[in-house]
């Protein structure tokens, strides 16, 4: 990708499909006073924080955000010291963390001219953590911008969202989701359009893209139903320790990705007072990512097993082949229509959703994936089948 001018800021043509939320960001920065909070409104995988980082280097880059310096490197790395990310721990963000936010809030940034502390799943502030922020918020300092990022922020305190600016995103479509895929990933172009297809929203498919073993995991996960109907119970307990290693591997590469990360970083920060404190920064969100990796497996098994059922379920309704998600698999698709019971399949996606829902609260995880496995292992048959 090559400099552009300031007028054309590399940093805002990343976000593709979301040109109400960019001419509102960048209408922002060119007035001279951004405001000091935004929520950024709409689904995940859509470029909320890849715009709050934009917004960030907008602020900090000597050329508003050129895409190419080293400062809009760090914060696309999120390894800015004045960019904070303020993830949940655990199912909350914790007052702790909204007061080590009010702290840093009120130093002077630590080479930018402007801090920005992006809240991610904003929704999950907790109700001391959001009076602390709302604290903040009503006096803001003034070289700071906060970012709360959210797909529901009916959930928030209605005094906190009426102190933001609200900035909508909208989902993409696969076509969209394809051309940032090719265009910005450097995607083969038939791998993009699986991917794209496949995945339903950027990040997920984007994955898939990267990760060379995405494809065969896949099979392995679309290929569950079945050996739950061929082997029985013992299977679910085979199914939910196959995925645990699955997820032990990914955050085993995790760890080895983040070692380099923490070097990096250290050599970054030669100065004494940022050494320590941006250190744990990045050590906590480390713990976070691996965290998230783990859930993150076991998410996408479920939902790529969820496919599975909700194709046997439209191809027992009729619809054509380019319909289903998985058309690679249509003939083992409608065999497996003609014999389930449409109100069973409805039932047992609801019942992945539970589980998945489970996951992300931190339920011990094996667990729940052999009870829902257990469950999947006995279909019931449509009425007059077999
Ligand atoms: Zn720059």
């Amino acid at each position: 990708m090559s400099a552009r001018t300031g007028n054309d800021p590399a940093m805002w043509s990343r976000l593709i499909g979301q040109e109400t939320a960019v001419r509102i960001l960048r209408d922002a920065v060119a007035s001279g006073a951004p405001g000091h909070a935004y929520l950024f409104v709409g689904p995940q995988g859509v470029g909320r924080e890849l715009a709050a980082m934009a917004l960030a280097a907008s602020l900090n880059c000597p050329d508003g955000g050129c895409g190419v310096c080293d400062v809009c490197a760090r914060v696309l790395r999120r390894a800015h010291p004045d960019v904070y990310t303020i993830a949940p721990e655990g199912a909350q963000i914790l007052v702790d963390q909204v007061r080590t936010v009010r702290e840093n809030a009120y130093l002077s940034p630590y080479e930018g001219r402007v801090k920005v502390f992006l809240f991610e799943d904003a929704h999950r502030l907790n109700p001391a953590a959001s009076n602390a922020l709302l604290k903040v918020l009503e006096e803001p300092p003034g070289d700071v911008v906060f970012v709360l990022v959210t797909e529901s922020p009916e959930d928030l305190l209605p005094t906190v969202v009426s102190r933001c600016r609200r900035v909508d995103f909208f989902p993409l479509g696969p076509a969209e989701i394809e051309r940032v895929l090719v265009t910005q990933h450097d995607a083969e172009p038939s791998l993009a359009s699986w991917a794209a297809r496949t995945g339903g929203d950027l990040s997920t498919a984007l994955r898939f893209v990267k990760d060379p073993g995405a494809p065969e995991r896949r099979r392995a996960h679309l290929d569950i139903p079945g050996r739950l109907v061929r082997s029985g119970p013992s299977e679910s307990v085979r199914i939910a320790a196959e995925l645990a290693e699955e997820a032990a591997a990914a955050v085993s590469a995790l760890t080895k990705r983040q070692k380099d990360e923490l070097a990096r970083h250290l050599e970054a920060f030669g100065d004494a007072r940022a050494t320590g404190a941006a250190r744990k920064r990045v050590e906590d969100r480390h713990k976070r990512e691996a965290r998230r990796t783990e859930t993150e497996v076991y998410d996408s098994a479920l939902r790529d097993v969820a496919s599975f059922y909700r194709d046997v379920l439209l191809a027992g309704a009729g619809v054509p082949d380019d319909a289903l998600v998985n058309t690679e698999m249509a003939e083992r698709l409608r065999r497996a229509a003609a014999v389930a019971d449409p109100a069973w399949l409805v039932g047992a996606l609801e019942r992945i959703e539970d589980t998945r829902r489970a996951l992300a609260r931190n339920v011990q995880a094996v667990l729940a994936l052999e009870a829902i496995f257990m469950e999947l292992g006995t279909p019931r048959a449509r009425a007059g089948a077999r």
